[in-house]
Protein backbone atom coordinates (compact mmCIF):
# COMPACT_ATOMS: atom_id res chain seq x y z
CA UNK A 1 0.00 0.00 0.00
CA UNK A 2 3.11 2.27 -0.56
CA UNK A 3 2.22 5.24 -2.75
CA UNK A 4 -1.72 4.71 -2.07
CA UNK A 5 -3.17 8.70 -2.20
CA UNK A 6 -6.23 8.50 0.29
CA UNK A 7 -8.33 11.62 0.92
CA UNK A 8 -11.61 11.32 3.19
CA UNK A 9 -12.90 14.08 3.59
CA UNK A 10 -15.25 15.96 0.61
CA UNK A 11 -18.55 17.11 -0.58
CA UNK A 12 -20.76 16.55 -3.15
CA UNK A 13 -23.66 18.50 -4.19
CA UNK A 14 -26.10 16.63 -1.73
CA UNK A 15 -24.56 18.91 0.69
CA UNK A 16 -22.58 22.03 0.23
CA UNK A 17 -20.42 20.61 -2.70
CA UNK A 18 -20.79 21.98 -6.32
CA UNK A 19 -20.20 18.00 -8.27
CA UNK A 20 -22.74 15.55 -8.11
CA UNK A 21 -21.88 12.70 -6.04
CA UNK A 22 -20.61 10.72 -10.32
CA UNK A 23 -18.97 13.88 -10.44
CA UNK A 24 -17.00 14.09 -7.41
CA UNK A 25 -15.99 10.21 -7.86
CA UNK A 26 -14.53 10.94 -11.15
CA UNK A 27 -12.62 14.55 -10.04
CA UNK A 28 -11.34 12.28 -7.38
CA UNK A 29 -10.15 9.53 -9.68
CA UNK A 30 -8.80 12.09 -12.35
CA UNK A 31 -6.84 13.69 -9.25
CA UNK A 32 -4.88 10.31 -8.71
CA UNK A 33 -6.93 9.14 -5.57
CA UNK A 34 -6.85 5.56 -4.99
CA UNK A 35 -9.04 5.81 -2.24
CA UNK A 36 -11.99 8.86 -1.53
CA UNK A 37 -14.66 8.97 1.32
CA UNK A 38 -17.98 11.10 0.90
CA UNK A 39 -18.53 12.95 3.52
CA UNK A 40 -21.75 15.22 3.05
CA UNK A 41 -22.97 17.23 5.95
CA UNK A 42 -25.37 15.50 7.75
CA UNK A 43 -26.72 13.02 5.00
CA UNK A 44 -26.19 10.02 3.26
CA UNK A 45 -28.05 10.54 0.23
CA UNK A 46 -25.18 10.60 -2.13
CA UNK A 47 -23.49 6.92 -1.03
CA UNK A 48 -25.67 5.18 -3.59
CA UNK A 49 -24.77 7.49 -6.79
CA UNK A 50 -21.07 7.89 -5.73
CA UNK A 51 -20.98 4.09 -5.83
CA UNK A 52 -22.70 3.32 -8.63
CA UNK A 53 -20.17 5.74 -10.50
CA UNK A 54 -17.26 4.49 -8.88
CA UNK A 55 -14.22 4.68 -11.50
CA UNK A 56 -11.79 1.87 -11.98
CA UNK A 57 -9.48 1.39 -9.46
CA UNK A 58 -10.69 3.90 -6.81
CA UNK A 59 -12.08 2.48 -3.33
CA UNK A 60 -15.48 4.93 -1.95
CA UNK A 61 -15.08 5.17 2.13
CA UNK A 62 -18.85 6.05 3.08
CA UNK A 63 -18.81 8.93 5.23
CA UNK A 64 -20.82 11.58 6.93
CA UNK A 65 -19.41 15.39 8.74
CA UNK A 66 -22.23 15.71 11.45
CA UNK A 67 -23.18 18.97 12.49
CA UNK A 68 -22.10 18.95 16.24
CA UNK A 69 -21.29 21.18 18.99
CA UNK A 70 -19.77 21.84 22.45
CA UNK A 71 -19.18 24.14 25.45
CA UNK A 72 -16.77 25.58 26.48
CA UNK A 73 -14.97 26.61 29.86
CA UNK A 74 -16.45 30.79 29.71
CA UNK A 75 -20.02 28.50 29.08
CA UNK A 76 -20.03 29.11 25.38
CA UNK A 77 -21.31 27.42 22.15
CA UNK A 78 -18.48 25.93 19.83
CA UNK A 79 -19.30 24.65 16.57
CA UNK A 80 -17.19 21.05 15.99
CA UNK A 81 -17.66 19.48 12.94
CA UNK A 82 -17.17 15.01 13.29
CA UNK A 83 -15.98 12.96 10.52
CA UNK A 84 -18.18 10.24 10.48
CA UNK A 85 -17.20 6.58 8.78
CA UNK A 86 -18.55 2.99 7.54
CA UNK A 87 -21.69 3.30 9.98
CA UNK A 88 -24.72 1.70 9.72
CA UNK A 89 -26.82 4.81 7.60
CA UNK A 90 -29.99 2.78 8.30
CA UNK A 91 -29.50 3.25 12.35
CA UNK A 92 -32.41 4.54 13.38
CA UNK A 93 -31.35 6.97 16.00
CA UNK A 94 -28.75 8.09 13.30
CA UNK A 95 -31.65 8.75 10.56
CA UNK A 96 -33.59 10.41 12.65
CA UNK A 97 -31.46 12.86 14.16
CA UNK A 98 -29.68 13.56 10.59
CA UNK A 99 -33.69 14.58 9.56
CA UNK A 100 -34.03 16.87 12.67
CA UNK A 101 -30.36 18.95 11.11
CA UNK A 102 -31.72 18.74 8.06
CA UNK A 103 -34.91 20.48 8.83
CA UNK A 104 -33.33 22.48 11.43
CA UNK A 105 -30.46 23.73 8.18
CA UNK A 106 -33.16 24.81 6.05
CA UNK A 107 -35.04 26.80 8.51
CA UNK A 108 -31.76 28.22 9.84
CA UNK A 109 -31.28 29.43 6.45
CA UNK A 110 -34.47 30.42 5.41
CA UNK A 111 -34.24 32.90 8.14
CA UNK A 112 -31.03 34.24 7.36
CA UNK A 113 -32.51 34.74 3.91
CA UNK A 114 -35.81 36.55 5.03
CA UNK A 115 -33.36 38.80 7.44
CA UNK A 116 -31.40 39.46 4.24
CA UNK A 117 -34.82 40.07 1.95
CA UNK A 118 -35.91 42.83 4.80
CA UNK A 119 -33.05 44.58 4.28
CA UNK A 120 -33.52 44.97 1.06
CA UNK A 121 -30.58 42.31 -0.40
CA UNK A 122 -31.64 40.51 -3.30
CA UNK A 123 -32.52 37.15 -1.80
CA UNK A 124 -35.73 35.40 -2.13
CA UNK A 125 -35.88 32.95 0.56
CA UNK A 126 -38.55 30.51 -1.29
CA UNK A 127 -36.78 30.92 -4.60
CA UNK A 128 -33.66 29.24 -2.59
CA UNK A 129 -35.27 27.18 -0.84
CA UNK A 130 -37.04 25.26 -3.70
CA UNK A 131 -33.84 24.82 -5.34
CA UNK A 132 -32.72 22.56 -2.61
CA UNK A 133 -34.35 18.96 -2.39
CA UNK A 134 -35.25 18.03 0.70
CA UNK A 135 -32.19 15.87 1.16
CA UNK A 136 -29.84 18.04 0.63
CA UNK A 137 -28.21 19.39 3.79
CA UNK A 138 -28.69 22.91 3.38
CA UNK A 139 -25.95 25.26 4.01
CA UNK A 140 -24.33 28.69 3.85
CA UNK A 141 -22.64 28.44 0.84
CA UNK A 142 -26.15 27.81 -1.19
CA UNK A 143 -26.61 31.83 0.20
CA UNK A 144 -23.66 32.31 -0.75
CA UNK A 145 -24.23 30.80 -4.23
CA UNK A 146 -27.38 32.86 -4.62
CA UNK A 147 -25.41 36.51 -3.68
CA UNK A 148 -23.16 35.66 -6.34
CA UNK A 149 -25.64 34.97 -9.04
CA UNK A 150 -27.26 38.22 -8.11
CA UNK A 151 -24.48 40.18 -8.31
CA UNK A 152 -24.39 41.47 -5.35
CA UNK A 153 -21.05 39.50 -4.29
CA UNK A 154 -17.89 38.30 -7.15
CA UNK A 155 -17.27 34.86 -4.76
CA UNK A 156 -18.62 32.97 -2.59
CA UNK A 157 -15.32 34.26 0.20
CA UNK A 158 -16.73 37.22 0.02
CA UNK A 159 -19.92 36.37 0.71
CA UNK A 160 -19.05 35.00 3.71
CA UNK A 161 -16.68 37.68 4.74
CA UNK A 162 -19.27 40.24 4.43
CA UNK A 163 -21.89 38.63 5.26
CA UNK A 164 -22.51 35.50 6.37
CA UNK A 165 -19.16 34.44 8.36
CA UNK A 166 -19.46 33.63 12.08
CA UNK A 167 -19.32 36.79 13.40
CA UNK A 168 -21.26 38.93 10.55
CA UNK A 169 -24.43 40.40 10.69
CA UNK A 170 -26.67 37.65 8.78
CA UNK A 171 -24.53 34.40 10.51
CA UNK A 172 -27.07 32.29 13.11
CA UNK A 173 -26.36 29.25 14.57
CA UNK A 174 -27.86 26.23 14.22
CA UNK A 175 -29.25 23.36 16.73
CA UNK A 176 -26.29 21.01 16.07
CA UNK A 177 -25.88 18.05 17.87
CA UNK A 178 -24.07 17.57 21.39
CA UNK A 179 -20.43 16.18 20.02
CA UNK A 180 -20.59 13.48 23.12
CA UNK A 181 -23.99 12.13 21.57
CA UNK A 182 -22.86 12.25 18.07
CA UNK A 183 -19.83 10.00 18.95
CA UNK A 184 -22.09 7.96 21.05
CA UNK A 185 -24.76 7.23 17.53
CA UNK A 186 -22.16 6.37 15.17
CA UNK A 187 -20.03 4.24 17.55
CA UNK A 188 -23.59 2.26 18.58
CA UNK A 189 -23.91 2.35 14.66
CA UNK A 190 -20.68 0.83 13.79
CA UNK A 191 -18.84 3.67 12.75
CA UNK A 192 -15.63 5.49 13.24
CA UNK A 193 -15.43 9.15 14.03
CA UNK A 194 -12.97 11.80 13.35
CA UNK A 195 -12.92 15.72 14.56
CA UNK A 196 -13.05 17.88 11.60
CA UNK A 197 -10.53 20.31 11.70
CA UNK A 198 -10.94 21.00 15.23
CA UNK A 199 -7.74 23.61 15.63
CA UNK A 200 -9.49 25.86 11.94
CA UNK A 201 -9.79 29.41 13.93
CA UNK A 202 -10.97 31.53 10.96
CA UNK A 203 -14.69 30.28 11.57
CA UNK A 204 -14.83 30.68 15.43
CA UNK A 205 -14.07 29.39 18.42
CA UNK A 206 -12.42 25.80 18.62
CA UNK A 207 -12.59 23.02 20.90
CA UNK A 208 -9.50 22.75 23.70
CA UNK A 209 -7.44 19.91 23.70
CA UNK A 210 -9.16 18.92 27.49
CA UNK A 211 -11.76 18.89 25.66
CA UNK A 212 -10.38 16.47 22.71
CA UNK A 213 -9.34 14.45 25.86
CA UNK A 214 -12.71 13.69 27.43
CA UNK A 215 -14.28 12.77 23.65
CA UNK A 216 -10.75 10.63 23.06
CA UNK A 217 -12.29 8.82 26.71
CA UNK A 218 -15.45 8.72 25.09
CA UNK A 219 -14.71 6.46 21.90
CA UNK A 220 -13.33 9.06 19.49
CA UNK A 221 -11.11 7.74 16.76
CA UNK A 222 -9.35 10.14 15.15
CA UNK A 223 -8.09 13.38 14.59
CA UNK A 224 -7.86 15.27 11.32
CA UNK A 225 -4.33 16.82 11.33
CA UNK A 226 -3.25 17.94 7.39
CA UNK A 227 -6.40 20.23 6.48
CA UNK A 228 -6.22 23.19 4.03
CA UNK A 229 -7.41 25.28 7.25
CA UNK A 230 -4.30 24.20 9.54
CA UNK A 231 -1.13 26.12 9.61
CA UNK A 232 2.21 24.33 10.45
CA UNK A 233 1.60 24.79 14.47
CA UNK A 234 -1.80 23.57 14.39
CA UNK A 235 -0.89 20.43 12.95
CA UNK A 236 2.04 20.11 14.96
CA UNK A 237 0.13 20.64 18.22
CA UNK A 238 -2.69 18.13 16.81
CA UNK A 239 -0.51 15.44 15.99
CA UNK A 240 1.25 15.54 19.96
CA UNK A 241 -1.85 15.76 20.92
CA UNK A 242 -2.85 11.85 19.04
CA UNK A 243 0.12 10.72 19.93
CA UNK A 244 -0.58 11.20 23.91
CA UNK A 245 -4.40 10.01 23.45
CA UNK A 246 -3.54 7.07 20.67
CA UNK A 247 -5.61 8.72 18.10
CA UNK A 248 -5.75 8.10 14.54
CA UNK A 249 -4.22 10.82 12.31
CA UNK A 250 -6.12 11.78 8.96
CA UNK A 251 -4.90 14.39 6.11
CA UNK A 252 -7.64 15.48 3.61
CA UNK A 253 -8.62 18.24 1.53
CA UNK A 254 -12.33 18.99 2.54
CA UNK A 255 -13.34 19.27 -1.32
CA UNK A 256 -16.01 21.21 -1.69
CA UNK A 257 -16.17 21.62 -6.04
CA UNK A 258 -16.14 25.14 -7.07
CA UNK A 259 -17.29 26.62 -3.71
CA UNK A 260 -14.08 26.46 -1.67
CA UNK A 261 -10.40 26.52 -3.72
CA UNK A 262 -9.13 23.10 -2.29
CA UNK A 263 -8.22 20.28 -4.44
CA UNK A 264 -9.13 16.49 -4.46
CA UNK A 265 -5.98 14.99 -2.41
CA UNK A 266 -4.74 18.17 -1.84
CA UNK A 267 -3.86 16.41 1.61
CA UNK A 268 -3.90 13.08 2.01
CA UNK A 269 -3.95 10.18 4.72
CA UNK A 270 -1.03 7.82 5.32
CA UNK A 271 -2.22 4.53 4.66
CA UNK A 272 -1.59 2.71 7.74
CA UNK A 273 -3.84 5.38 9.58
CA UNK A 274 -6.48 4.92 7.43
CA UNK A 275 -5.83 1.00 8.00
CA UNK A 276 -6.03 1.58 11.80
CA UNK A 277 -9.31 3.61 10.91
CA UNK A 278 -10.91 1.05 9.35
CA UNK A 279 -9.84 -1.14 12.32
CA UNK A 280 -11.57 1.12 14.92
CA UNK A 281 -14.38 0.90 12.93
CA UNK A 282 -14.52 -2.77 12.48
CA UNK A 283 -14.29 -2.83 16.40
CA UNK A 284 -16.80 -0.32 17.56
CA UNK A 285 -18.84 -2.97 14.68
CA UNK A 286 -18.20 -6.04 17.40
CA UNK A 287 -15.07 -7.00 15.88
CA UNK A 288 -16.36 -8.80 12.04
CA UNK A 289 -14.83 -6.00 9.73
CA UNK A 290 -16.50 -2.25 9.88
CA UNK A 291 -20.69 -2.22 9.68
CA UNK A 292 -20.08 -0.72 5.77
CA UNK A 293 -17.34 -1.57 3.74
CA UNK A 294 -15.54 0.53 1.43
CA UNK A 295 -17.08 0.00 -1.96
CA UNK A 296 -14.74 -1.06 -5.33
CA UNK A 297 -11.12 -0.63 -5.87
CA UNK A 298 -8.24 -2.68 -4.50
CA UNK A 299 -10.48 -3.20 -1.19
CA UNK A 300 -10.96 -6.43 -1.53
CA UNK A 301 -7.65 -7.28 -1.93
CA UNK A 302 -6.54 -5.09 1.25
CA UNK A 303 -9.10 -6.79 3.88
CA UNK A 304 -7.70 -10.53 1.86
CA UNK A 305 -4.40 -8.87 3.06
CA UNK A 306 -5.88 -8.10 6.44
CA UNK A 307 -6.33 -3.84 6.70
CA UNK A 308 -5.41 -4.04 9.85
CA UNK A 309 -1.38 -5.21 9.52
P1 LIG B 1 -23.14 25.74 7.44
O1 LIG B 1 -23.18 24.25 7.39
O2 LIG B 1 -24.32 26.38 6.81
O3 LIG B 1 -22.84 26.31 8.80
O4 LIG B 1 -21.92 26.18 6.49
C1 LIG B 1 -20.72 25.52 6.66
C2 LIG B 1 -19.95 25.63 5.38
O5 LIG B 1 -19.57 26.98 5.18
C3 LIG B 1 -18.67 24.80 5.37
O6 LIG B 1 -18.48 24.26 4.09
C4 LIG B 1 -17.59 25.79 5.63
O7 LIG B 1 -16.40 25.46 5.05
C5 LIG B 1 -18.14 27.07 5.04
N1 LIG B 1 -17.67 28.20 5.84
C6 LIG B 1 -17.89 28.42 7.15
N2 LIG B 1 -17.28 29.55 7.55
C7 LIG B 1 -16.67 30.06 6.46
C8 LIG B 1 -15.88 31.23 6.21
N3 LIG B 1 -15.61 32.11 7.19
N4 LIG B 1 -15.41 31.43 4.95
C9 LIG B 1 -15.70 30.55 3.96
N5 LIG B 1 -16.43 29.44 4.12
C10 LIG B 1 -16.92 29.19 5.35
ZN1 LIG C 1 -19.33 22.17 3.69
FE1 LIG D 1 -16.35 21.10 8.35
FE1 LIG E 1 -16.26 19.60 5.36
Amino acid sequence: MLDVRIDLHTHSSVSDGTDDPAALVRAAADAGLDVVALTDHDTTAGWRAAAEALPPGLTLVPGAELSCESVDDEGRRVSVHLLAYLFDPTAPELVAEQERLRIERRGRLRAIAVRMAEDGLPVDPDDLLAGLPADTAAGRPHLARALVRAGLVHSVQEAFDRYLANGRDYYMAKADTPVEAAIDLITAAGGATVLAHPFADTRGPTITEETVAVLARRGLSGLEIDHPDHDPAARARLAALAEDLDLVRTGSSDYHGANKSATPGQETTDPAQFAALVERASANAGGAGPTTRPVGGAWGAWEEAGTGS
